[in-house]
């Protein structure tokens, strides 16, 4: 199986059309989370307006994103819609990296429609994958915000904390995006520093994952605390707190880098297999 979409179109006409449909951050979706259909689902369509993008092959199938401005242009009986969020919860990896991908690829093409530099419209290059002003010959790619997501350690403890708009009970590991002109490792010194209060050491990177709310490229660390007594900071941390890898709570899914960063280093300091993550 295909875990990314390859974007060799052109050399793969043989193989079958499906669309994606892809509508205000929600896809739609039967009732047993099938997010692809057939092309001739779009004679549904024939009385709205919508946007095409050819997304590349994947399983064997060209993927065709259709992207409508809102659900109820459409009717489609048996299906849903759905967000990335609990999409992630029900499909398997590699089914959401691929709608990861779409939405991301969907919020480009419906936030560059003109040009940022000379406000002309903009045209899609859907072979470079960019979009191109043909008045000033600015060139738009699309957006990758680069962050870091770390697990801070203290011998059989672990710091997780509670931003205002997770779930109930759930807890995870700090994360922030990198500013202009730091490195990633200064991000994350920084962002410990600003949302807890502590010194960390020993940073080790560990693995990555794209993040697609909305576009974000997450680079996943473990470190050790070194000093300090945590303070919460206002508006961004509801809670933060030191846990004995014994006695959690409620943690994030199995899906998420978080997660894998937490299992790894417990896996470690207990002798058990390590998890695997596929990134
Ligand atoms: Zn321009």
């Amino acid at each position: 199986m295909e875990t990314t979409v390859k974007k060799d179109i052109d050399d793969n006409a043989s193989a079958v059309d499906l669309i994606l449909v892809y509508a205000q951050n929600q896809f739609l979706a039967t009732y047993e989370y099938q997010v692809l259909f057939p092309t001739s689902c779009l004679a549904n369509f024939t009385i709205c307006q919508y946007k095409t993008l050819q997304l590349g092959l994947w399983n064997n199938a060209n993927i065709q994103l259709v992207i409508i401005t809102k659900p109820t242009d459409i009717f489609m009986p048996n299906t849903q819609w759905l967000a990335l969020r609990p999409l992630m919860l029900q499909l398997d990896l590699a089914t959401f990296k691929m709608l990861g991908y779409a939405s991301q690829m969907a919020n480009w093409v419906n936030d560059f429609q003109f040009c940022s530099r000379c406000s002309q419209p903009i045209q899609q290059n859907q072979k470079l994958f960019r979009m191109e002003c043909a008045h000033c010959g600015y060139h738009a790619y699309p957006v990758v915000n680069p962050c870091m997501i770390v697990l801070v350690t203290r011998e059989d403890e672990i710091l997780l904390a509670r931003s205002p708009h997770f779930t109930t009970n759930m807890y995870s590991t700090l994360a922030g995006f990198v500013e202009v002109g730091e490195s990633i490792e200064q991000c994350v010194h920084r962002e410990v520093f600003e949302e807890v209060g502590l010194s960390i050491n020993n940073l080790r990177y560990i693995a990555s994952q794209n993040w697609p709310y909305p576009h974000s490229l997450m680079l996943g660390f473990h470190a050790s605390y070194e000093k300090g007594d945590i303070v919460l900071q206002a508006g961004e941390i509801e809670d933060a707190k030191w846990f004995n890898i014994k006695q959690l709570p409620q943690l994030p899914p199995k899906q998420a880098i978080s997660r894998y960063l937490i299992d790894l280093y417990i896996a470690e300091k207990l002798s058990l297999a390590k998890p695997t993550f596929v990134s």
